[in-house]
């Protein structure tokens, strides 16, 4: 499964992004997180990022797609990727289209969660204070003044994105104003009507692995896991048709005849 979480910030893109690894073990691509990763490393994109991070900007275009280009070629993007803060511009869609098609690779759906902006001021500032809280770091971005020239950039660069995938039948809308547990919940609700997941896949899932014991594969894909007990239905009931056959077979010996399949060979020859 690929997915594009689109929304402004604090529009809650991370936290749903989360949720959704860990219930599709798929992986999130946060490109926010990779330049933040650059930066603390001091490599050179860290290096061209850092002020323009900082200061709410948005980074080149061509850092972030070859950022995102290698990153899903990892074996562990395989199973499918959540793009968490890519694409933010029509350019950088483009330039994923382009890299998906390069790489034969589809785009199941793209989901907006759509805020009212005036909360997420207050988000950020909650979400500044609870890092304060917990003793990390605050991010640098992550103020009231810097947030309003993300939001700007955002209502001028990435919105447009909603019209761009709305045309290619693929955007998704939820209501990022509901509780997070709601927002999940109508994401998976979604994601399991446009056929991207399997309805109840975990559940599925969990059944699949208890009917199978210790032998079942923890690498199986939720919808190949879910599969298990339907084909597990299958060789049981081929196994008791081998086991009726050879039974007809040994009564029929006992009652001093032939096997059923002997005989039929024998009158084949005939
Ligand atoms: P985020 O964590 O997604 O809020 O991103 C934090 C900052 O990283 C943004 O304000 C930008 O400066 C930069 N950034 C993240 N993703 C992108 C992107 N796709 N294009 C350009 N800049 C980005």
């Amino acid at each position: 499964m690929r997915l594009i979480l689109l929304g402004p910030p604090g529009s809650g893109k991370g936290t749903q992004a989360q949720r959704l690894v860990h219930r599709y073990g798929i992986i999130q691509l946060s490109t926010g997180e990779m330049l933040r990763a650059a930066v603390a490393a001091g490599t050179p994109v860290g290096l061209k990022a850092k002020d323009i991070m900082a200061s709410g900007g948005l980074v080149p275009d061509d850092i972030v797609v070859g950022i995102i280009s290698d990153r899903i070629d990892q074996p562990d993007a395989k199973r499918g990727f959540i793009l968490d803060g890519f694409p933010r511009t029509v350019p950088q869609a483009e330039a994923l289209d382009e890299l998906l098609k390069r790489k034969h690779m589809k785009l199941d759906a793209v989901i907006e969660l759509r805020v009212n902006e005036s909360a997420l001021v207050q988000r950020v500032e909650t979400r500044a204070a609870e890092t304060l809280a917990r003793g990390e770091e605050v991010r640098i971005d992550d103020t009231s003044e810097v947030l309003i020239k993300r939001l700007a950039s955002y209502r001028q660069l990435t919105e447009p994105l909603i019209h761009y995938y709305s045309e290619r039948r693929k955007l998704l809308t939820v209501d990022g104003m509901m509780t997070i547990e709601h927002v999940t919940r109508e994401i998976n609700r979604i994601l399991a009507a446009i056929g991207a997941v399997e309805p109840h896949a975990p559940k599925a899932a969990k059944a699949a692995k208890k009917a199978m014991g210790s032998r079942s594969k923890p690498a199986a894909t939720a919808a190949n896991t879910a599969k298990g007990p339907a084909n597990a239905v299958r060789k049981a009931v081929k196994a008791v048709a081998r086991g009726a056959k050879r039974l007809v077979r040994k009564v029929a010996i006992a009652k001093g005849g032939k096997s059923p399949k002997k005989v039929t060979k024998k009158r084949a020859k005939r």
